[in-house]
């Protein structure tokens, strides 16, 4: 497995390939979710290239960009064990030396969601991950559905910018308890580690009343709130009913629909999400 950190070394190894390549960005920090794009990537394409790079321009000043976690020696043989070809693990300077002023900015869907408590924040991913296009030149990239809005604007930046890229979304891996895995899950306490399964149960609760004919988005998140309400760690920050494409809020469920929320457990923000009616794809 190659490491690299020089976004020119990864192009010319690239180039000299022949065949397909998959491209799974990630932050590191790696958990089954992750490795499941992987295994993905790694069925779909000759080749396989993972980055590894915290990214500060997506982090907002009082965020989490310091204490990140940051296992790389523990990633890198995770990589290696899935049999990635190429480690793409850029320091800082090499994706914003000095100087760096151009960034690759969301239409309205970044508007919504995250993007409207998270100011910069899908700019500094479109930013990012058009850099990592750029130097790997994949056939295909995976990306998962814990980060809906993202997967959403990424797909939309693809079809925009004309990018040689497909883009795949894929489903989102979970503990057993049904808590989605997310590498910032490592920041609860036992307690609030026991509580989070909540989120599950309550989007849970909800796409049932969906299933039994619940179409009112009013009443869909409501389920959702009194779930959440149960557990008093849980703190709701959003929960919403949208359009898939647009993330515009919906009034009532016609087709498909991205119900999600974020559920505050002391200062760590868990997200979590399913497309009605469930078992839709994004
Ligand atoms: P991150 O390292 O958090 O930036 O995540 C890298 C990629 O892994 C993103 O495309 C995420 O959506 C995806 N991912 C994170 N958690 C999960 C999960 N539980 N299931 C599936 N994909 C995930």
């Amino acid at each position: 497995m190659i490491v690299a950190a020089d976004p020119r070394k990864v192009r010319r190894t690239r180039r000299a390939w022949a065949g397909t390549v998959g491209l799974v960005p990630t932050m590191g920090a790696l958990h089954e979710g992750h490795l499941s794009l992987v295994r993905r990537a790694r069925a779909e394409n000759d080749h396989v290239v993972a980055s590894l790079f915290v990214n500060p321009a997506q982090f907002g000043p009082s965020e989490d960009f310091t204490r990140y976690p940051r296992p790389r020696e523990r990633d890198l043989a995770l990589f290696s064990g899935e049999g990635v070809d190429l480690v793409f693990a850029p320091e800082v300077d090499d994706l914003y030396p000095p100087g760096f002023a151009t960034w690759v900015v969301p239409g309205p869907a970044g508007d919504h969601l995250e993007g409207a408590r998270r100011p910069g924040h899908f700019r500094g991913v479109l930013t990012v991950v058009s850099k990592l296009f750029h130097a790997v030149e994949p056939d295909r990239a995976y990306f998962g559905q814990k980060d809906a809005q993202q997967a959403v604007l990424i797909r939309r930046m693809a079809a925009d910018l004309d990018l040689a890229v497909e883009i795949a979304v894929c489903p989102i891996v979970r503990e057993e308890d049904g808590l989605a895995r997310s590498s910032r899950n490592a920041y609860l306490t036992p307690e609030e580690r026991r509580a989070a399964p909540v989120l599950h149960r309550a989007l849970g609760a909800a796409a049932s009343a969906h299933a039994a004919g619940e179409r009112d988005a009013a009443a869909l998140r409501r389920i959702v709130r009194d779930v959440l309400a149960s557990e008093p760690l849980a703190a709701l920050d959003y929960v919403s009913v949208a359009d898939p494409v647009s993330l515009a809020e919906r009034a009532s469920v016609e087709g498909r629909a991205l119900l999600s929320l974020v559920v505050r457990f002391g200062a760590t923000r868990l997200l979590d999400n399913v497309v009605l009616p469930a078992g839709e794809k994004l």
